[in-house]
């Protein structure tokens, strides 16, 4: 408990240290990345303040959204999307940060039900151009974003990426940078975004230096992950 409380702590100090560096004067928001942790460290973590939580695995975030039903947790989906997947993910999520292709857009829409607000997504962009990476390419990504503002229960707040893993500051920010242009590029054509969603454990700092809004930190915060994925 207090070890979860004390990351907890240091990370937030953190993110308000790199802001001010920054020289920002909005938030972020730390999502706490859950996957393979034992619904017990969510509990905790939640009791010492967390709210948002993100999850990589369908079947794996249910059976922690049961135990911890008690909780007003808001739940985002983070992981690779397969698409007999989209039901399950439209119904048990508030977030998808991974939305990389029509297919996966149209089924999330077609199964949120109208009676849930619309559900939260991003496009997540393959910034690097890796053909191995998943993620629309910068190409692809005003299509489906102008797709997803015709979808009526889904509603775009922005892009996700996952850079390649970068030791130096240096290389982290440039590799954000790129992200960050794709997203203000976006919004200068139009569209309503808000949320850019770069940094995990080892390079949050530069994500926020280059204007994320969302951080996505799982073993700073939680420790290894154990629960095998
Ligand atoms: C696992 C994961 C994270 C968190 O990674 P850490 O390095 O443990 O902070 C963030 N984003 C996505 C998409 C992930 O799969």
């Amino acid at each position: 408990m207090t070890i979860i409380a004390d990351s907890l702590q240091a990370i937030q100090a953190n993110i308000h240290a790199a802001l001010t560096a920054a020289g920002r004067k909005d938030n972020v928001q730390l999502l706490a990345v859950s996957k393979a942790q034992s619904a017990d460290k969510l509990r905790n973590a939640y009791l010492a303040g967390q709210r948002a939580f993100g999850e990589n695995y369908v079947q794996e975030a249910i059976n922690k959204q049961q135990q911890l039903s008690d909780l007003n947790i808001e739940w985002h989906f983070i992981g690779p999307i397969q698409s007999n997947k989209t039901q399950l993910i439209a119904q048990h999520f508030d977030w998808v940060h991974s939305v990389d292709r029509l297919k996966i857009a149209e089924r999330l829409s077609n199964a949120r039900s109208p009676s849930l607000p619309p559900l939260n997504v991003c496009i997540q962009i393959n910034s690097s151009e890796e053909a191995t990476k998943s993620g629309a390419s910068l190409a692809e990504t005003i299509a489906l974003a102008n797709a997803i503002n015709t979808m009526p229960n889904l509603i775009l707040r922005g892009l996700m990426a996952i850079p390649a893993p970068a030791n130096d500051y240096a290389t982290q920010c440039a590799q954000f940078k790129i992200v960050h242009t794709a997203f203000k590029n976006l919004q200068q054509q139009g569209f309503a975004i808000d949320t850019l969603s770069i940094g995990m454990s080892e390079d949050y700092v530069a994500a926020i230096h280059e204007g994320a809004t969302i951080v996505r930190i799982g073993s700073a915060l939680f420790g290894a992950r154990s629960i095998p994925a």
